[in-house]
């Protein structure tokens, strides 16, 4: 048996096959001495990884594991509105693993030392911002929302230099792909077309495989991607998730969630809530986050042009035309999921209204956005929802489920646990100023069960103390 068998690794790098201009090979850079802080050994399992493939020399970039090729994508994107050549800065890209059931996944270290593309930065990352993106990540997997995963945290025993010195640590990300609107934003900047086709062949062989031999390749990927993306914001907005950089090097052609840099889940139920210290605009609120998104796809169609049709004119049409269905599909996703939570199994025209009506109540008394929809009872008095409470009470006896039923579905739509500011900042505290994983440990347990409200959870329930100071967060770097 093969050293790459033995470990599980099974790699199959398909991305590093596509036209060279997408990519710089490039291996990580060593660290002085890796150490293992954390492992996700369920994922490792269903990886088909084994015990050999949780090294920490390998997940530190310091050994590379048979079978990778280690690359730095090539980028751009839109930041802040502002376009933008970027990049792999400080990741490297190992290659994509096959798992047993045949399932692709992009296997990378982020803080893993200078690229081609790393412009002033160091190519590192710091521990905190790395377990902080474990978090949360495997929160929003556990919460059923499409996102990358985290495998590992090392720390590099070097010293990062941010305002201050800090630990550096590498994490293994492991995406579906890492394939960005910004990765079609470069090739359409360097009016790449060859290049242009190649990858979005790929990418809908890699993430649509369902559109295999439709008529119109490119029309047909350009709409599935747009919904994806309409379902995967509708599922944040449902949880209260603002990913806080919504940059379009951000958002992944998967449809799933990437990049968790300044990201945090709101606490009392308000559109306009930011999180991020350098988003002074709130371009990346809460409630902006589906028109970020319908922005962002509007730069992905641009780069469609081509592909579309010969005809530039006509290119522009279709394009414009395919990013129309952005808004009915947002609303339909997330009203669809707002429905669940509030017990629904049919469809009424007036539940636009019902949610409204709700939400209104909740941003004007300034409710908790997670407790609010957890704690919703049909079978109980609530003299603080008022006339809405007999409203909903009277739209529930109209569908043919029992209460119970409703209760059920809102059960499993309603998160009880989600990733509180100040826990997370809490286990992290402790990770980095005094290495005890207990805390991050335990909070990685109720996170891994969000629908179960057991009473020792409770203190993973409650909202921040009452005089907490405003949460802020920092882009991860
Ligand atoms: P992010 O904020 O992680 O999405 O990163 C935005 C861009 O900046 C990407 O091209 C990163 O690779 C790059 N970048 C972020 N931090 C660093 C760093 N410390 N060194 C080099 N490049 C970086
Ligand atoms: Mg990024």
């Amino acid at each position: 048996m093969s050293a790459s068998t033995q470990a599980g690794w099974r790699f199959d790098n398909s991305y590093a096959r596509l036209p060279e201009v997408l990519f710089a090979r490039q291996n990580p850079v060593s660290v002085a001495k890796p150490t293992l802080v954390i492992c996700n050994q369920k994922l490792a399992t269903s990886m088909g990884l084994d015990s050999g493939a949780i090294d920490a020399e390998v997940f530190a970039g310091n050994v590379i594991p048979p079978g990778a090729e280690p690359i730095a994508q090539a980028y751009a994107g839109h930041q802040y509105g502002h376009f933008t050549m970027l990049g792999d800065g400080r990741a490297i890209l190992l290659g994509e693993h096959l798992t047993p059931a045949g399932v692709r996944l992009d296997v990378q270290l982020k803080g893993s030392g200078r690229t081609p593309f790393s412009r002033r930065g160091d190519g590192r990352a710091a521990l905190g911002p790395m377990l902080r993106e474990y978090i949360i990540s495997e929160a929003m997997h556990a919460m059923g929302i499409p996102t990358t995963r985290s495998l590992a945290v090392v720390t590099t025993g070097e010293t990062v230099y941010r305002d201050t010195g800090l630990p550096g640590a590498v994490l293994t990300r492991i995406a579906a792909s890492h394939i960005r609107v910004g990765t079609f934003e470069y090739l359409a900047a360097t009016k790449n077309v060859e290049a242009l086709r190649s990858l979005a062949d790929h990418t809908r062989q890699r993430h649509y495989p369902e559109l295999t031999g439709d008529a119109e390749p490119h029309r047909a990927l350009l709409e599935a991607v747009i919904d994806r993306q309409a379902a995967l914001i509708a599922r944040w907005m449902l949880v209260g998730f603002i990913h806080g950089v919504m940059n379009t090097d951000n958002m992944a052609l998967s449809g799933e969630t990437i990049d968790y840099g300044p990201c945090a889940f709101m606490d009392a139920y308000d559109p306009e809530t930011v999180f991020s210290s350098i988003d002074r605009q709130g371009r990346y609120a809460y409630g902006n986050q589906a028109r970020i998104a319908h922005w962002n796809l509007a730069r992905l169609a641009e780069t469609f042009v081509p592909l579309l049709d010969d005809d530039e004119t006509r290119g522009v049409e279709i394009a414009k035309e395919i990013l129309g269905i952005f808004p009915d599909r947002f609303e339909s996703h997330w009203l669809g999921g707002m429905r669940e939570k509030l017990g629904l199994f049919n469809a009424e025209s007036e539940d636009l209204g019902l949610v409204g009506e709700l939400l209104e109540i909740m941003a004007r008394e300034k409710w908790d956005f997670t407790n609010t929809f957890r704690n919703l009872n049909p079978a109980a008095e609530a003299p603080e929802l008022g006339a809405w409470q007999a409203k909903w009470q009277a739209r529930l006896s109209r569908q043919p489920q029992t209460i119970e039923d409703a209760l059920a579905l809102m059960r499993k739509s309603n998160p009880a646990v989600i990733p509180r500011n100040h826990k997370v900042e809490e286990a992290l505290a402790a990770a980095v100023a005094s290495g005890d994983l207990g805390p991050m440990h335990r909070l990685l347990e109720a996170l891994a069960n969000p629908f179960e409200d057991a009473p020792e959870k409770q203190h993973y329930r409650d909202p921040a103390p009452a005089g907490s100071e405003p949460y802020q967060t920092f882009c991860g770097t």
